[in-house]
């Protein structure tokens, strides 16, 4: 008693497990809780020669109708503290909810996530993209991402390096997809400087008029992003659709004869908003049967309802085709496809 493993489903719809709400079926289903559970379900999977899909909460993904093998939903829950004088080491589960995680740190006084405030999904699927907001990418405060290594079965913790962290992306993400089942992140908080230099960020405190401290940011990033973003819950959506093109001065220069738009310094290339290109282009609130451009942000796609996961794919690609060809920039989705039509 007590240590059976979870029971493996078959042809389990996986619309209540993705943001989009756009149906899928999983051939196989399975929901862990803790790091045994996990590794029996890769182990067996292995056994039977099953592919596996790693899910945590389903926010930077879209579905196709059917996923193959089995789905593993990783649903591990808890959040250690150990403080000390300057801060404090948090690790917490893969499956903990990650805006609870950042609501939790902050309640604590400890500083570091309230960028991050309300970015949707699970804290094992924040590492894969290297979540960032408002000037602070998760990787500065990353100590370990604790993983499963599906080559030897093993349990493990990469540290910073290893995580190979860059502009939404990772070694879980692209270097070796499917290597690592994330079961845990190790941060450490309450050291980084406030980050208040965005401007959404700074005319919001203004507005605030409450001053500058970790919980006034995470406010005010809430209520940008209540205001801009769609709620999940009421419409399904996975967040930004593309990441922000990065251009070569020269490439940059040629985009502004076309366009006035912003762009920011990134080492040697320019970073401009993927956003202003889409609404240039005319797409902010275009509809299409289900599938949409959310009216109060370009960058975001929605499920107004019945919309297929290939019907969002076909949006995202007509609206790729059109800025390559009305400013000759290529953009580059940001959600992972799961599964085939
Ligand atoms: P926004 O505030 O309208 O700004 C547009 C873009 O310009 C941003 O994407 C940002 O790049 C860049 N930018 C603005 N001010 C900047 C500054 N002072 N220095 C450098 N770059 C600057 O963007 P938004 O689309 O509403 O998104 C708000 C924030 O949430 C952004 O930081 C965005 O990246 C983030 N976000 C993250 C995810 C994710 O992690 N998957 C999804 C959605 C949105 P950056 O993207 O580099 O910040």
């Amino acid at each position: 008693m007590g240590n059976a493993s979870p029971r493996v489903r078959r042809d389990v719809s996986l619309r209540e497990a993705n943001s989009f709400r756009v149906e899928s079926i999983a051939e196989q289903y399975v929901e862990v809780h803790n790091e045994r559970e996990l590794l029996d379900a890769l182990v067996q999977a292995r056994r039977e020669s099953v592919p596996v899909t790693l899910l945590g909460g389903g926010t930077n993904v879209v579905m196709l109708g059917r996923i193959d093998g089995r789905v593993i939903r990783i649903a591990s829950r808890g959040v250690v503290f150990d403080e000390d004088d300057g801060g404090a080491r948090v690790t917490a589960a893969g499956g903990e909810n990650w805006h609870e995680l950042v609501l939790a740190c902050l309640d604590r006084g400890l500083s570091g996530l309230e960028n991050l405030a309300l970015i949707p999904g699970t804290v094992g699927a924040a590492p894969m993209q290297n979540i960032g907001a408002y000037g602070v990418e998760l990787s500065s405060l990353v100590i370990g991402v604790a993983a499963i290594d599906t080559r030897d079965m093993q349990p493990t913790v990469l540290e910073a390096p290893a995580c190979a962290f860059r502009y939404r992306d990772s070694v879980f993400k692209s270097d070796e997809p499917n290597r690592y089942a994330i079961t845990g992140l190790v941060l450490r908080l309450g050291e980084r400087p406030l980050e208040t230099g965005y401007r959404d960020v700074r005319e919001e405190l203004g507005v605030m008029g409450r001053g500058d401290s970790p919980q006034s940011v995470a406010e005010a990033v809430i209520r940008i992003r209540r205001r801009k973003l769609p709620d999940p819950q009421e419409t399904g959506n996975a967040g930004s659709t593309f990441k922000n093109p990065s251009l070569s001065r020269v490439r940059l220069d040629r985009l502004r004869g076309r366009l006035d738009i912003d762009a920011y310094e990134a080492g040697d290339h320019y970073k401009v908003p993927a956003a202003r290109l889409v609404e240039a282009a005319g797409w902010k609130g275009y509809r299409s049967g289900d599938a949409g451009v959310w009216p109060r942000h370009a960058l975001v796609l929605v499920n107004y309802g019945r919309a297929t996961g290939r019907q969002v794919l076909d949006l995202a690609q007509r609206i790729r085709d059109d800025i390559a060809h009305k400013f000759e920039v290529e953009l580059e989705r940001e959600p992972q496809v799961l599964g085939h039509d």
